[in-house]
């Protein structure tokens, strides 16, 4: 029986089948994925071959995990070559972030962006908060709006607790695996609970045993939505890693970079003081936002060469 991964606790599994039953599963034997090395074998998110043990329990076997068609990784803080494998089969990455009470940096997101593009998972930007902004804000906002608009991210201004903006982000939800990132504080619960008032409860649960307090977790858990479509949650998660990312490719993973490549004047070129620097000339001219340039050079200053 094929089954998905919902919450994972590193012995545990909670699962659920294509008709929507739930179990309790433990992985039998040692799972290796070709390629990576992590510390977590099965994630959230993972389909997985399952058998029954009891069924009156609802205890089943993992047996086998099907191929991922992705996932998202972080470092794992007691080994840095190891991956810890935070989510997998993802449709999207959405970033809540926020222009006041708390201000999330533009560094922040454009980590986000750079790993999610590194993994190949489509990104969503959301500022909320809209209620708060004053004009300081509102003005902030429409720059980086038309920048990351120019870029290719869908960008949104939400008010979770006016309702503004609101509708559009269901629609984009609907059907879809979605993983929902940003610092505490920014509103993702009050948005969970505001768009899918039938997941309150589950929510509060949530967050009531690992948001807060002792029992600090960091693993991600996946929602069945409402009108069809998970998400997934990724509480004491602050910032996924650039796990594998080498200095050298890392402007591949910068969209108004990636096209400009093949341009400059040396192929392993950083573009940071290397004459007939395509990406520096566009900095120059304009096309390429300054500020990305900064988020740029200021993630290549925080790859570790002997990573690699
Ligand atoms: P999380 O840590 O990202 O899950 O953030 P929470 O959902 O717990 O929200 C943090 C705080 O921000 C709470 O006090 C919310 O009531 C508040 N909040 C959430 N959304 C909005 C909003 O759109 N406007 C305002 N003014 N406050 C909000
Ligand atoms: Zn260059």
């Amino acid at each position: 029986m094929k089954a998905r991964v919902y919450k994972s606790t590193g012995s545990w599994y909670q699962l659920k089948n294509e008709a929507g039953q739930t179990f309790n599963g433990r992985a039998k034997g040692v799972f290796k994925i070709e390629g990576i090395t992590s510390t977590n074998p099965i994630a959230v998110g993972d389909w997985v071959e399952v058998e029954m043990e009891n069924e009156l329990e609802k205890s089943v076997t993992i047996t086998a995990i099907h191929d991922r068609e992705n996932y998202i990784a972080r470092t794992s803080p007691h080994k840095k070559v190891q991956h810890h494998i935070v989510a997998s089969n993802l449709d999207q990455a959405l970033i809540f972030a926020t222009l006041k009470e708390p201000r999330t940096s533009q560094g922040f997101i454009d980590r986000f962006l750079c790993t999610a593009e590194a993994y190949h998972i489509p990104a969503i930007i959301v500022f909320n908060k809209a209620d708060i902004y004053r004009d300081k804000e509102l003005d902030k906002y429409a720059e980086l709006e038309e920048m990351y608009l120019a870029i290719g991210y869908k960008v949104f201004l939400t008010s979770v607790k006016e309702r503004q903006g609101l509708d559009e982000l269901k629609l984009l939800l609907k059907n879809k695996t979605t993983l929902i990132s940003g610092h505490s504080g920014v509103g993702k619960s009050t948005f969970i609970n505001a768009l899918f008032p039938e997941m309150a409860l589950r929510t509060q649960e949530v967050s009531g045993w690992s948001g807060k307090g002792m029992h600090t977790t960091t693993f991600a858990e996946m929602f069945d939505l409402p009108g069809g479509g998970q998400i997934i949650d990724t509480p004491g998660i602050r910032e996924l890693g650039l796990v594998g990312i080498s200095r050298q490719e890392l402007s591949h993973y910068f969209p108004e970079m990636r096209e400009l490549l093949n341009n400059c004047q040396f192929n392993n070129c950083l573009h940071m003081n290397e004459p007939g620097c395509a990406v520096k000339e566009a900095v120059q001219d304009g096309r390429i936002h300054l500020d990305r340039y900064v988020s740029y050079c200021t993630i290549l200053d925080s790859i570790e060469e002997k990573n690699y």
